[in-house]
């Protein structure tokens, strides 16, 4: 996302009025890059990733631990730095995806205690690069570091665990309640000042009639009241129209109560981005990613913590799609529609509720029958030569207003750029994104997988990265189908909330995820995968080849109710199989492609640490980053079984995630920090296979005392 774009940023109400304006003209861009690229062939099999950091200021002697809102200082640190001439941009700037060099790039984020970093230039698709990106995140982070204060870190905690608690917990302080935010929680200085950011928040809150409402359960321990009330709302403010809101029901009990968009936009993820060959390539992969959208959720689970408290969810999705909800009382449906146009079911935050492949295997009823999308931007689209499926999707996202517009952006239609468009796009945060070829340079079509937590160590984000990468390939190599009705991804989203949901819940998940005839004769775009890796003896799949483990399955798809073609399954079964060999499981997939292309030993080894901690993760031999967070709170000596997550149980978490980064980045391995369950999280051998010292970590017993900080 470019900020250069500076101008008038309209208020709620002057923005509104230019909404339809927006659309239109973004529906002029859209058609105009659907013309001009939708027979764009043979762009480069290229990815990359995204990784978001907090920035923490930590001194090991003072108890307190503060959000650093040095954001910018530190982009422009990175920026006139000479050693990184060309390499990491400088603030503030577009992303110039021409540039030469592959030194990672910082973009900043909406939290001025953000950062965000990518690789210099995209991943390509060779397997020896794939062993690039965890030296390149954990360069990313070094980079970082180097242009920090000695007392402030990256971190890859997806949420600040006492974020908005009484008390500081910024450097520096300012108090909460400002006019942008209307928090009695946050500053509004929280937030990135770019004018863009605070008039994002500001808007969302006007456009709803009300602040946002972010509440998650509280977890409920031995000593934790019930009913709980959150000790930190005050319900005697009046300093803002907004202040009525918890006097209006806004924090109901055993709910941790949060009221602004930085509690939600503040958190970090890892986000995935994949060019396809063509167009149709990446509509495939934007509907076979999509139902692994809530699975690789629950597997990431990272989030469980809030405001200083102990929540009853382990995932940070809901809170943000509460943090960014704009909608009206009447789309909310607590009114009759009378000024709005039609009720909306979800946030502009959520799951995704389209599929948009021309793939023949996608059913009907695999379509959300309910769909909201405006039927006149669908006409227009259709009119202008788009597909009924696309169009659909296009004008789903439509249906929502723009919510930051400069004023001087609509003197004229400028249909070489793509701004309007991406105005809407890019605030319909879905967990997949469609992105077009954007309108000034030689980019593709692109697919972005936008649902997994952010986890503490870089070895994990590249297991995760790498692991979703291999799954694109398995899935456009063997053909593999994982339609299961839109409603029910849905569903699973839901479910990935849960405490432990990756070892207690089950998910609607394909039964058979195989082609019916061998893959090679039933690709409908053609298959030239293999060829464009640099491997060339892809054999068409596991549905096809001899031998293999896994048999061709009788059954043409688009026969037979629905329902009988998904079942309800653990994750351990969706990643590794089920007992009855039934579901061949994820990681098995992976690995019989990987069995299929040409991969030296020492790749394949390398690889096979990043599969073994996604399985392990998933069977519960590993604990997710929630896990172990809980026990690490629950293992605290300061901790009283009351869900309370005080300043002194934050700061040896926060000292233990920093020194576990440190310890990886000298590229030694973990034993000896005393830090409770480190093995359950990161298994006994990581980076590297047959490294001495790892062998020898497993030997040491693991100090199981008092949680030490930063040793
Ligand atoms: P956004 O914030 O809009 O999702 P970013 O520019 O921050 O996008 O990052 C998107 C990711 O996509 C980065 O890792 C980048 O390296 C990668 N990327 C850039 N160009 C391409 C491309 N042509 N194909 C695939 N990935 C790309
Ligand atoms: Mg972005
Ligand atoms: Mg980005
Ligand atoms: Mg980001
Ligand atoms: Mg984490
Ligand atoms: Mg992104």
């Amino acid at each position: 996302m470019g900020l250069l774009a500076l101008g008038t940023a309209l208020e709620w109400p002057e923005a509104k009025k230019r909404a339809d304006q927006v659309r239109e003209w973004g529906i002029k861009q859209l058609l105009e890059i659907w013309n001009k690229a939708k027979g764009k062939e043979r762009d480069a099999l290229l990815w990359g990733d995204e990784v978001e950091y907090l920035v923490v200021n930590y001194t090991k002697d003072n108890e307190k631990v503060y959000l650093s809102l040095r954001q910018a200082e530190i982009l422009k640190a990175l920026a006139a730095d000479k050693d990184l001439e060309g390499g990491c941009v400088p603030a503030l700037q577009e992303t110039d995806t021409k540039k030469s060099t592959s030194l990672p790039v910082f973009h900043p984020e909406f939290g001025r205690f953000m950062l965000e970093a990518t690789p210099g230039k995209p991943w390509g698709i060779g397997f020896k690069e794939l062993l690039g990106v965890e030296p390149d995140m954990k360069l990313r982070r070094k980079i970082a570091k180097e242009h920090m204060l000695s007392s402030e870190y990256p971190i890859t905690l997806t949420t600040y665990p006492r974020i908005g608690a009484p008390g500081q917990f910024t450097d520096p302080y300012y108090p909460p309640s400002g006019d942008r935010l209307r928090s009695q929680f946050v500053p509004d200085e929280i937030a990135n000042p770019h004018i863009r950011f605070p008039t994002l928040a500001a808007n969302i809150r006007s456009r709803r009639g009300r602040k946002v409402q972010v509440n998650v359960p509280i977890f409920h321990d031995k000593n934790t009241p019930n009913p709980w009330k959150d000790p930190t709302v005050n319900y005697d403010l009046h300093k803002f129209p907004e202040d009525d809101d918890v006097r209006n029901g806004a924090a109901p009990d055993n709910f941790i109560h949060m009221d602004a968009m930085a509690f939600g936009m503040g958190s970090c993820c890892l986000q995935i981005t994949f060019q396809a060959k063509n167009i149709n390539e990446g509509r495939t992969l934007y509907d076979q990613l999509s139902p692994l959208g809530p699975i690789m959720l629950a597997l990431t689970a990272a989030t469980p913590i809030y405001k200083g408290f102990l929540a009853g969810t382990d995932v940070r999705w809901n809170q943000i799609s509460r943090a960014v909800d704009c909608r009206t009382p009447e789309e909310l449906g607590e009114k009759p529609l009378k000024n709005d146009r039609w009720r909306i079911p979800k946030s502009r935050y959520a799951s995704n509720s389209t599929y948009i492949s021309l793939d023949h295997r996608l059913r009907q009823e695999y379509m959300d029958p309910d769909l909201v999308f405006d039927p006149k931007i669908k006409t227009e689209l259709i009119n202008g030569g788009m597909d009924d499926r696309l169009a659909t999707h296009f004008a789903h996202l439509f249906i929502r207003d723009p919510i930051v517009i400069f004023e001087e952006d609509l003197q004229e239609l400028d249909l070489t750029k793509t701004d309007h468009f991406e105005n809407i796009q890019s605030t319909n945060w879905q967990h997949m994104r469609f992105k077009p070829p954007p309108a000034e340079n030689n980019i593709g079509w692109r697919v972005e997988f936008r649902s997994m937590e952010i986890q503490v160590t870089d070895f994990e984000n590249a297991a995760f990265s790498v692991f979703m990468v291999l799954v694109t390939r398995a899935i456009l190599s063997f053909d593999l189908n994982f339609y299961i009705p839109i409603k029910k991804v849905d569903e699973n989203m839901e479910r990935a909330h849960n405490l432990d949901a990756v070892l207690n819940d089950k998910f609607y998940f394909r039964k058979n995820v195989f082609p019916s005839r061998p893959s090679r004769a039933n690709t409908v775009f053609g298959d030239d995968n293999a060829a464009t890796n640099g491997n060339s003896n892809n054999n068409g799949g596991p549905g096809s080849r001899p031998g293999s483990r896994y048999p061709s399955r009788p059954g043409s798809p688009g026969a037979g109710p629905v329902e009988l073609e998904y079942a309800e399954m653990s994750i351990d079964e969706i990643i590794n199989g089920s007992a009855d060999g039934e579901f061949p499981g994820l990681v098995p997939i992976v690995e019989s492609y990987l069995d299929s292309v040409n991969v030296d030993v020492e790749t394949r080894c390398e690889l096979a640490t990043y599969l073994s901690l996604i399985s392990k993760r998933a069977s519960g031999e590993l604990d997710t980053a929630a896990r172990w967070i809980r026990r690490f709170v629950a293992a605290h000596p300061a901790y009283k079984q009351d869900s309370v997550v005080g300043d002194d149980i934050n700061h040896d978490l926060i000292g233990a995630v920093i020194a576990l980064c440190e310890r990886e980045a000298a590229g030694r391995n973990f034993a000896g920090l005393g830090i409770p369950g480190l093995s359950k999280l990161l298994g006994k051998f990581r980076g590297g296979c047959g490294d001495e010292e790892a062998e020898e970590a497993e030997e040491r017993p693991e100090v199981n005392g008092a949680p030490a900080a930063a040793a």
